[in-house]
């Protein structure tokens, strides 16, 4: 038998495993899937790759970082801090490899 606590469920008290907490475990991991299927919709959509475009071109392909030569756009806030901002000009830069690399697409 596993082992048990006593919790309140629907206004009654029962018995539930200990590791019930498992649970929490997957829905922590649904909700982040469900993010990272979001933000690869995003940056595999049009508006994505025109507005991304954009801000090479604006910037001659000029990594904002290092001075190389970007490749991609990044966003000083990332999307998962800020969802909202994922398509404000004042929060994307131009970027190499190297560097989006170096700073880490999550953080
Ligand atoms: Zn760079």
């Amino acid at each position: 038998m596993k082992p048990q606590k006593l919790t309140i469920a629907n206004g009654r008290r029962t018995l539930t495993n200990y590791d019930s907490r498992t649970k929490e475990y997957q829905d922590y991991n649904r909700s982040r899937w469900q993010y990272n299927k979001e933000a690869m919709l995003f940056y595999n959509s049009a508006i994505w790759r025109k507005t991304s475009k954009m801000v090479l071109l604006a910037n001659d392909y000029v990594c904002a970082i290092c001075g190389g030569e970007a490749t991609m756009t990044d966003h000083k806030t990332s999307i998962k801090k800020d969802w909202s901002k994922r398509l404000d000009w004042d929060n994307l830069q131009p970027v190499c490899k190297a560097c989006n690399d170096a700073k880490g697409s999550w953080n």
